[in-house]
C-alpha cells in the first residue's frame, strides 16, 4: 500500500508570501559576535544579555544536533522579551527554519483534540528541505497551459492550468494581472512543485521548465495571449535549475495529502485532525527521501507561550513527543512561579511537571531598565519606518528615525508606568496621528493624542468601575 500511496504525495508551494510588520518584524537574529556573546544592541535585539548568552550556546547545541530530547523555558515576567528571543532563535538558525508560535491556552479552544493540536504544531515546526532533483511528479506532467480571454494581453483575469498524467490542477489567478503574479513567482523562486519558469514571464515570451529530465518545454505566445506553440529547451539550463532547494514544513505535506482537506485546508486555516495513517505514510516516504539524499530534516522552533495552561496529559505527550528524532526546539515560556499543574492538585515550580522540568534548560528574563525600553522602542520605529511604504521620505538608518526625543522620552515613561506592549501600539498609533497631520516627526502631542485615544489595561478597567452602572441592563 505504501508504494502506491506514497509514490502521490505532493509537495506543497506557498503562492503567496504576506510580508507584515508584526511585534517582532524588528527582530533579525540573536545579536551574539563570533564567540556568542551578545552585543548589547544587535540585530534588533537590546539587552536581556544573559538569557540571549544563554539561547546562544542552545543556538550551537542545535548546530551540532546535540539538543535532542530537551526543551528550552524561558521564565521572566510580560514584556521580557520571552516571544523575542524565541523569535531570534528561528531567525539566527537560518531564513528557512520553520518557527511556530502558540499560546498554551489555544488548544483548548481549536476544534480538535488537545494532542492533535499539539502534534500539528510540532510538525509545523518540522521543514523537509527538498533538492529539486527530488521531483515528485517527475514525468508526469503533460501540460501547462494558461487561459485567458482573448482581449489581449496583461488582462485581469486567467487560469493556468497544470496537467500530468493523473490529474489536472486549475489555479485561477484571479483578479490579479497575469504577468505581475507570475513574475512574482519567478522572483520569489518558486511557483509548482514540477515546473520552474527560466525567466520572468512575459506575454509574449514564456518559457516553461520542468526540471528533472531532459526534458522541457517552451510555449510562446501571440499577441492575444493565446498559445502557439511549444519548443524544447536547452539542456545547460536544466542543469543550473538543478541545484534548486526548498522546504517545506511536515504540516504542509499532511495536510495536502488528507484526502479529506486537501491543498485549500491549508489557506483556510481549517485542518481539522489529520488521520495517524496519512502521517505514517509521509514519515515513511520522508525517509526514503532522506536516505536517497533527497531531502534533509531542518528541526525548526516550537513556542509555546503561557505554558502553564497546558495541562497534565498535554505535559506528558510533550515528554513524548520530544524524544522523537524529528523534534523541533521546544520553548516553552511563562510568567508563573510555583502554581498548580492543571488538571491535577499538585503544585510544582512553572507549573510544569519535574519529569518535563527535569529535562528543560531554564533561561530566565528580567525587566528592562529605562536605557533599555527607550532602545527598544527607536529599535521598533525604525523597523517601522523602513518597513512601511507611506513614509518614503523617512530613512531607516536607526540615527535618522525620526521620532522627537521628547515625544522618545514621554514614550518610554508610559511604557515603565504600563507595559512595553501598550508602548508597542502607541508607536504605530501616534505614527498614524503625525501622517495625519502631515508631519514627518512624531511629536509629544502625537503620542498624547494616541495616549487618549487608545486605553492601557489599567485605564480601561479604572473606566468600567467607574462607569459600569451604565453597562448594565
Ligand atoms: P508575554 O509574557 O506578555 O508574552 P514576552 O516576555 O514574550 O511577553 P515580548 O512579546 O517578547 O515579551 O516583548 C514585547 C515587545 O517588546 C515585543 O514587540 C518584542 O519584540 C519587544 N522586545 C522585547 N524584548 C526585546 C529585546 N530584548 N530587544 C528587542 N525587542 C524586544
Amino acid at each position: 500500500m505504501a508504494a502506491a500511496a506514497a509514490a502521490k504525495i505532493a509537495e506543497v508551494r506557498e503562492t503567496t508570501r504576506v510580508e507584515r510588520i508584526g511585534a517582532h518584524s524588528h527582530i533579525r537574529g540573536l545579536g551574539l559576535d563570533d564567540s556568542l556573546e551578545a552585543r548589547h544592541v544587535s540585530q534588533g535585539m537590546v539587552g536581556q544579555v544573559s538569557a540571549r548568552r544563554a539561547v546562544g550556546i542552545v543556538l550551537q547545541m542545535v548546530r551540532d544536533g546535540r539538543i535532542a530530547g530537551r526543551a528550552v523555558l524561558l521564565a521572566g515576567q510580560p514584556g521580557t522579551g520571552k516571544t523575542a528571543i524565541a523569535t531570534a532563535l528561528a531567525a539566527a538558525l537560518g531564513h528557512d527554519t520553520p518557527f511556530t508560535s502558540m499560546a498554551g491556552s489555544e488548544i483548548y479552544s481549536l476544534e480538535m483534540s488537545k494532542t492533535e493540536a499539539i502534534t500539528q504544531a510540532f510538525r509545523k515546526s518540522i521543514g523537509v528541505r527538498i533538492k529539486e532533483e527530488s521531483e515528485i511528479i517527475e514525468g508526469e506532467v503533460v501540460e501547462v497551459q494558461i487561459e485567458r480571454p482573448a482581449t489581449g494581453v496583461g488582462t485581469k483575469v486567467g487560469k493556468l492550468i497544470l496537467k500530468t498524467t493523473d490529474m489536472e490542477t486549475v489555479y485561477d489567478l484571479g483578479g490579479k494581472m497575469i504577468d505581475s503574479i507570475l513574475k512574482e513567482k519567478v522572483q520569489s523562486g518558486d511557483f509548482f512543485s514540477c515546473i520552474r519558469f527560466t525567466r520572468p514571464f512575459m506575454s509574449t515570451d514564456c518559457k516553461i521548465t520542468r526540471l528533472g529530465r531532459s526534458f522541457a518545454r517552451a510555449r510562446d505566445y501571440d499577441a492575444t495571449g493565446q498559445q502557439t506553440r511549444f519548443v524544447q529547451c536547452p539542456e545547460g539550463e536544466l542543469q543550473k535549475r538543478k541545484e534548486v532547494v526548498h522546504t517545506v514544513t511536515l504540516h504542509e505535506i499532511d495536510v495536502i495529502n488528507s484526502r479529506t482537506h486537501g491543498f485549500l485546508a491549508l489557506f483556510s486555516g481549517d485542518t481539522g485532525e489529520i488521520k495517524p495513517e496519512v502521517r505514517e505514510q509521509i514519515n515513511g516516504k520522508v525517509a526514503e527521501w532522506r536516505e536517497e539524499g533527497k531531502a534533509e530534516i531542518i528541526p525548526g522552533v516550537l513556542f509555546i507561550d503561557e505554558v502553564h495552561m497546558l495541562d497534565i496529559e498535554c505535559f506528558s505527550f510533550l515528554n513524548r513527543a520530544l524524544e522523537n528524532e524529528m523534534s523541533p526546539i521546544v520553548i516553552m515560556a511563562t510568567n508563573r512561579g510555583i502554581t498548580k499543574i492543571r488538571g491535577t492538585t499538585y503544585k510544582s515550580p512553572h507549573g510544569i511537571p519535574l519529569d518535563l522540568l527535569d529535562r528543560t534548560i531554564i533561561v530566565p528574563t528580567q525587566p528592562y531598565d529605562e536605557k533599555e525600553l527607550r532602545e527598544i522602542l527607536r529599535q521598533v520605529y525604525s523597523n517601522l519606518c523602513s518597513a512601511t511604504p507611506y513614509y518614503p521620505s523617512i530613512r531607516c538608518e536607526e540615527e535618522d528615525c525620526q521620532m522627537s526625543d521628547n515625544a522618545l522620552a514621554v514614550l518610554t515613561r508610559i511604557c515603565k508606568e504600563t507595559s512595553l506592549r501598550y508602548g508597542m501600539q502607541l508607536i504605530m498609533t501616534s505614527s498614524l496621528i503625525a501622517r495625519k497631520r502631515k508631519a514627518h516627526e512624531v511629536e509629544v502631542e502625537d503620542i498624547k493624542r494616541a495616549y487618549q485615544l487608545f486605553f492601557d489595561e489599567g485605564r480601561s478597567v479604572q473606566f468600567l468601575r467607574e462607569y459600569q452602572q451604565e453597562f448594565m441592563f
